[in-house]
């Protein structure tokens, strides 16, 4: 599939179907990304042809209305991921958010830790995979948050943060990951915020052996939530921030089997996030 820097087609499904609408990029992620600023365009600017006023980065929303994902228009490169995402949730990455999104600062506090919902994805997870696993966590960070930890034999996280791991996760490259046959690889909370999801999931697939479950969890959004079924959603979303991706069941099944996979068990699942209630959508993938 083509990596195109402005999406001309699904990035679920590949369909070249796509309904459209203007949409404005959030400026802290503007400002990683671009490096742009929102900016007062007034009278001395001396632009004829230009009305005077604020200008924030603008983007479009795109529906494809065949499998309902719903994303932003523009596809980050390596490099802009990386600026997007160095330090997350660090010192700095949060007095950079903070200066943009006040109050930024009082949430941070809910994602340290073990987040408590993994308990429900961990009791839905073991009577489908053998005792005593070995897991590996695409995406995992440090492990904070990967199922079956310390109920495992063995925890590997592949990541592109340099994140130290927890006691008993190891960190590891893909050479690793060759040379391992995993009874679990789980992708959580990871495909709503990357470029090409599709891709992803291909380079992930050729670490699963005829046996390895693939998790894979992304947030069931309020506006995917609450619109079943909708292929009118592009108008409604107006701004972007680090989920660029908002997936329907369908075009989750779309990925996963373009990918060459084939789902065994889908999941939408109500968790209390300690601070706020959201819904998500899991499923188990093999090799088809
Ligand atoms: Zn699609």
């Amino acid at each position: 599939m083509a990596q195109d820097r402005i999406a001309r087609q699904c990035i679920c499904c590949t369909s070249a179907e796509l309904d459209r609408s203007p949409a404005v990029l959030m400026p802290f992620v503007a400002k990683r990304v671009f490096g742009h600023e929102p900016v007062q365009i007034t009278e001395e600017w001396g632009l004829r042809d230009l009305q005077s006023g604020m200008a924030y980065t603008l983007c479009a929303s795109l529906q494809c209305q065949r499998c309902g994902a719903l994303f932003l228009d523009y596809r980050f490169s390596d490099a802009e991921m990386m600026s997007l995402y160095q330090g997350y949730r660090d010192e700095r990455y949060n007095r950079e958010r903070q200066r943009f999104e006040p109050g930024y600062a009082a949430t941070v506090e809910h994602y340290e830790g073990r987040a408590g919902y993994i308990a429900d994805v961990e009791r839905w997870l073991e009577p489908r995979l053998p005792a005593n696993p070995a897991v590996l966590d695409w995406g995992g960070d440090s492990g904070i948050n990967t199922p079956l930890l310390g109920r495992s034999r063995l925890t590997h996280v592949y990541d592109i943060s340099t994140v130290a791991p927890l006691p008993g996760v190891e960190a590891v490259d893909l050479e690793t990951i060759k040379r391992h046959d995993y009874d679990l690889i789980t992708c959580s909370q990871v495909l709503e915020h990357v470029p090409y999801p599709l891709a992803l999931l291909a380079q992930i697939a050729e670490s699963l052996h005829a046996d390895t479950l693939l998790y894979l969890e992304v947030p069931h959004e309020a506006l995917i939530r609450n619109n079943p079924g909708s292929k009118q959603l592009a108008g409604l979303k107006r701004h972007w921030h680090e989920h660029i991706n908002f997936y329907t069941e369908q075009s989750l099944r779309e990925l996963v089997s373009q990918a060459g996979l084939q789902v065994q068990e889908f999941m939408h699942l109500d968790v209390d996030l300690g601070w706020r209630n959201g819904t998500l959508l899991g499923l188990l993938a093999k090799r088809a």
